[in-house]
């Protein structure tokens, strides 16, 4: 069936009263959804707006996905909804079939309203538990009214309407994907109680927790404390590109990537785990295997492996900055869907880019495994994990020099150590990114390099950009950083992905000319550095 076509691009089907006190024009125009654009995507089916608008259908009363495999409704029968939330403020109930609890999330920039954005991270780390939208406005920097007309304006409902939306596609999650008791997955989706959770499931599904599971029809039973969960993403997603980065760096013992999969071992609130994470390339997803002995910390776990592997990005968005740079262009043309890599742990990844500094990304992995087994706790039940990453509190102390490391650097981590110990410096619950990297530079070591790239896959900022990187200088073929940084300029706000392009074009021609480069210099800084990617940077 072809779209329609209609002359007004803002203009919607017409409303009917199930929509309530929504204005559904100026809904649609406020928030930038073009309805013919979604109404193509319906149509069509097409995965790469999965996520980013949800369609209510009138008569069924459901909302479902782009990809929904229901029988498509008419036009005139469905209207676009930029959330999930404001498909559910409108009175719309999740649909069973395409389950809009699996759809990837929402894009991490949306629009110019970088407030939205910073708020739906702080709703993601710790829902709105600890105080309310008065406490997250407080944090934002902004007046509760405000912030919830700018979460009107952006996605169509309130904070509280997005939390809740948030709390109740966890639980449905749970409950369709584990074998957990149901009095687990209410404390674990931040129900509170039983009673609560299935009252709220049976409100908005018209059905119990028990019934819905016996729809889910789970194949696999798990194990004892392991989880299985396929977390989606909106194509396309460059999975090998990004198994490539983690490889080069990964931290002996901590983390291991073979056989297609990344694995690491995890530590949270005192119990020890690991996760491992695949491709399911038929269902855009990707299949993760927690094993951690506490299911309260599923939700927050759940959200962190989608940041490190930077789910929520739309490349479609992304491209078209890309895009205008004749070199990247063809890289993008080439290789599409390459994602920044996150990471587990913020301190972890910092004392990683100290580790860094100036040294081949070899050298660095290297003295990460010696300052792994010399000073982190061993860990087993996973092939290839050994150990699990020392702790701020470990390191504040550690003598590390004993693994080679020069006295400067030494002194820096230390002293990053000491601050995460104190209290000064906080990886989680971040508002202000610049304020939190300003604090980071404050310590003896740290500069702007370190800085960018802990912003980049820390702190998941987009437009982060290590300008001062040798391999990014060299790939771009530009002399100075403040250079790079004006080529830049064209890139924004996606300059962190640019990186990622540049250096995976540093390792490929660094592959393909190495001998050549060691046949023609000698010195030993050069020999030093064998991988241009991300290596030997002036802090
Ligand atoms: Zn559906």
């Amino acid at each position: 069936m072809p779209p329609r076509v209609n002359a007004t691009w803002d203009r919607g089907p017409k409303t009917s009263g199930i929509l309530g006190w929504v204005d559904y024009h100026r809904f649609a125009r406020d928030m930038n959804l073009d309805w013919q654009v979604c109404s193509r995507a319906r149509l069509s089916r097409d995965a790469r707006f999965d996520g980013k608008f949800f369609i209510g259908v009138i008569g069924s009363g459901v909302y479902c996905r782009p990809i929904s495999p229901a029988p498509t409704a008419k036009e005139k029968n469905v209207r676009y909804f930029p959330s999930a939330a404001a498909a559910a403020e409108s009175g719309f109930r999740p649909c069973l079939r395409c389950r809009p609890e699996s759809s990837p999330g929402t894009p991490a920039w949306l629009g110019t309203s970088n407030t939205v954005s910073r708020a739906l991270r702080l709703i993601g780390e710790s829902g709105l538990e600890d105080g309310g939208v008065e406490v997250l406005a407080e944090r934002l920097g902004v007046g509760s009214r405000h912030l919830r007309r700018l979460f009107l304006r952006h996605l169509g409902a309130t904070p509280i309407a997005v939390a809740q939306t948030r709390r109740l596609h966890f639980a449905k999650k749970l409950i369709d994907e584990t074998s957990l008791p149901m009095s687990q997955i209410a404390l674990a989706s931040g129900f509170g109680c039983v009673r609560r959770f299935n009252a709220g499931i049976r409100k908005v599904y018209h059905r119990t927790p028990t019934q819905i599971r016996s729809l889910a029809r789970q194949t696999d039973a798990q194990p004892g404390n392991q989880y299985l969960f396929r977390l989606q993403f909106r194509p396309p997603y460059h999975w090998n590109g990004m198994l490539a980065f983690l490889a080069a760096r990964a931290t002996p013992g901590v983390e291991a990537v073979e056989g297609g999969s990344y694995r690491r071992s995890i530590s949270l609130n005192g119990r020890d785990g690991y996760f491992e994470v695949s491709l399911d390339e038929r269902r855009d997803a990707l299949v993760v295997r927690i094993q951690f002995g506490d299911p309260l910390s599923l939700f927050f776990m759940i959200e962190r492996i989608r940041a490190m592997f930077d789910l929520n990005a739309d490349w479609a968005a992304i491209v078209q900055s890309l895009r205008t740079d004749s070199v990247l262009a063809r890289r993008v043309e080439a290789d599409p869907g390459l994602r920044v890599p996150g990471c587990w742990n913020g301190f972890e990844l910092a004392t990683r880019a100290i580790l860094g500094q100036q040294i081949t990304v070899k050298g660095a992995t290297a003295l990460a495994g010696r300052m792994v087994s010399s000073f982190g706790k061993p860990f087993s039940g996973a092939t290839g994990l050994t150990h699990l990453f020392p702790p701020p509190e470990v390191l504040a102390d550690a003598k590390l020099s004993s693994i080679g490391l020069p006295g400067k650097r030494a002194a820096t981590i230390r002293a990053l150590a000491r601050a995460v110990c104190d209290g000064q410096i906080r990886f989680e619950g971040i508002v202000e990114s610049d304020a939190f990297l300003n604090q980071l530079r404050n310590i003896s070591g740290i500069g702007k390099w370190t800085a960018q790239y802990v912003a980049m896959r820390a702190l998941g900022e987009p437009d982060a950009f290590p300008s001062g990187d040798l391999g990014l200088l060299r790939t771009s073929g530009v002399v100075s950083s403040s250079e790079l940084e004006r080529r830049a300029e064209a890139w924004r706000p996606w300059r962190a992905y640019a990186a990622m392009y540049l250096w995976n074009m540093a390792s490929e021609s660094r592959v393909r000319g190495s001998r050549l480069v060691c046949s023609k210099t000698h010195k030993p800084t050069v020999e030093r550095i064998t991988s241009p990617q991300n290596v030997s940077v002036v802090v």
